[in-house]
C-alpha cells in the first residue's frame, strides 16, 4: 500500500480511496491544500522540526515545505529552480547519487548544510526517491 505524505504541512496519508494509480502530482493534501502529496512505500513519522524539500529528476527544488525557513533561512523562492545540493552547500551528495541511481532510500544521513546566513548547520537528512514518472526526489531535513 502507498503513503503519501504533504511536503508542506507532513500530514500522512494512506486511504486515498480511488486515487491510488493516478500520479502523485495530481493529488492535493486534504489538510493544507498544498498542490501534490509525495508518494512513499512505507510510513514515515518526520520530526515537529523536520523540513522537507521536493526536487526533480535533476535536483532542482520544485518545493519547500513548512521548517525550511526555520531551518535553513530560506524562503521557498530563493530555493526553487534552484540544484538543492549548491542551494543548501550539501556537505554531501552520494546519498543524492544512490537514491536517483538505485530508486531507494537513504536514511538518517549526517551531513552539513549552509544557511541562508552563511552558518553551517548540523542536519540529519532523509532522502526518498520518486515512485513516478519525473523520478524526483524528497529531502527531509531535520536539525541535529
Ligand atoms: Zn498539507
Amino acid at each position: 500500500m502507498p503513503f503519501f505524505i504533504c511536503p508542506n504541512c507532513k500530514e500522512r496519508s494512506v486511504d486515498l480511496d480511488g486515487y491510488d494509480g493516478f500520479s502523485t502530482q495530481a493529488i492535493q493534501c486534504r489538510s493544507c491544500a498544498f498542490g501534490f502529496l509525495y508518494e512513499l512505500l512505507e510510513d514515515y513519522y518526520p520530526a515537529p522540526e523536520t523540513g522537507f524539500v521536493v526536487c526533480d529528476r535533476e535536483s532542482r527544488v520544485l518545493a519547500a515545505g513548512r521548517g525550511v525557513f526555520e531551518l535553513t533561512g530560506y524562503r521557498d523562492a530563493d530555493l526553487i529552480g534552484r540544484d538543492v545540493t549548491e542551494a543548501l552547500a550539501l556537505s554531501d551528495t552520494t546519498p543524492i547519487e544512490v537514491v536517483r541511481e538505485w530508486g531507494v532510500r537513504k536514511m538518517g544521513q549526517p551531513l552539513e548544510i549552509r544557511t541562508s546566513a552563511g552558518i553551517e548547520k548540523r542536519v540529519v537528512v532523509d532522502f526518498f526517491p520518486a515512485y513516478d514518472d519525473d523520478g524526483g526526489l524528497l529531502l527531509a531535513l531535520t536539525p541535529r
